[in-house]
């Protein structure tokens, strides 16, 4: 999958199935968005060898420290030089080498978090070593720029690709064509004001950590059917 903005800013989805990642082209600078897990390594790696060959990755952005989103942080980090970037809130949580579960939003997904975060204290992960922390806005290139999109987790991220694309990670889901509510997320009413701020951008198209493409209608109906006021 393909888009591209007014301005020629190029996005190219890299990785899809269990979780998305996104290669993002604003004139010179490259930024990764996500990594995936390790089972999606060949095809991750197979696309940037296609879409940067030799050339170097400006910066791998991660939304959140959760691991299907992190897992080839390290090669990739090794083979194209990025500066690694998250949320001021979660680069311990890199550093240490840990995916904090978040609370289910749904009774299922309660369940599946509680036995979870009871395993969790077994897993373990690569240590990363993040070479930006970002608070609530940061500016990467003319046309793109990070904002603080908290509510799945507290330091949960978006890109904004020129205004009209958004990467949103998982604060929301596009897996069901009726809801963008994702299954698991720590602070509910924090999310929402998050989907709030996400549409204040203008953006049309929504790319989500799992999933495909949420639009700007359908964000709008969530924000009517969940919205606080
Ligand atoms: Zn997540």
């Amino acid at each position: 999958m393909k888009w591209v903005t007014t301005n020629g800013c190029e996005v190219y989805q890299t990785s899809g199935g269990r979780s998305n990642s996104y290669l993002i082209f604003d004139k010179g600078v490259s930024f990764l968005v996500d990594t995936s897990i390790k089972k999606s390594r060949k095809t991750l790696m197979g696309k940037l060898n296609k879409f940067l060959g030799e050339k170097e990755l400006s910066y791998l952005i991660l939304t959140h420290a959760h691991y299907d989103h992190f897992e080839n942080v390290n090669i990739i980090k090794e083979k194209y030089r990025p500066k690694i970037v998250i949320q001021s809130s979660e680069g311990e949580i890199l550093r240490q080498g840990n995916s904090l579960i978040p609370k289910g939003t749904n009774i299922l997904t309660r369940i599946i978090a509680g036995v979870g975060r009871k395993l969790n204290r077994l897993s373990s992960y690569e240590k990363i070593f993040p070479d930006i922390l970002v608070d609530d806005y940061y500016f990467l290139s003319p046309n793109c720029y990070l904002i603080h999109t908290p509510g799945h987790t507290k330091g949960s991220m978006s890109l904004i690709v020129d205004g009209e694309i958004a990467l949103v990670g998982d604060a929301m889901f596009g897996v069901f064509s009726w809801s963008i509510f994702p299954p698991f997320a720590d602070d509910v009413p924090t999310m929402i004001q998050s989907w709030e701020k996400l549409l204040k951008t203008g953006c049309k198209v929504f790319l989500p950590g799992h999933g495909t493409s949420n639009s700007r209608k359908i964000l709008k109906k969530q924000l009517e059917r969940h919205g606080l006021n």
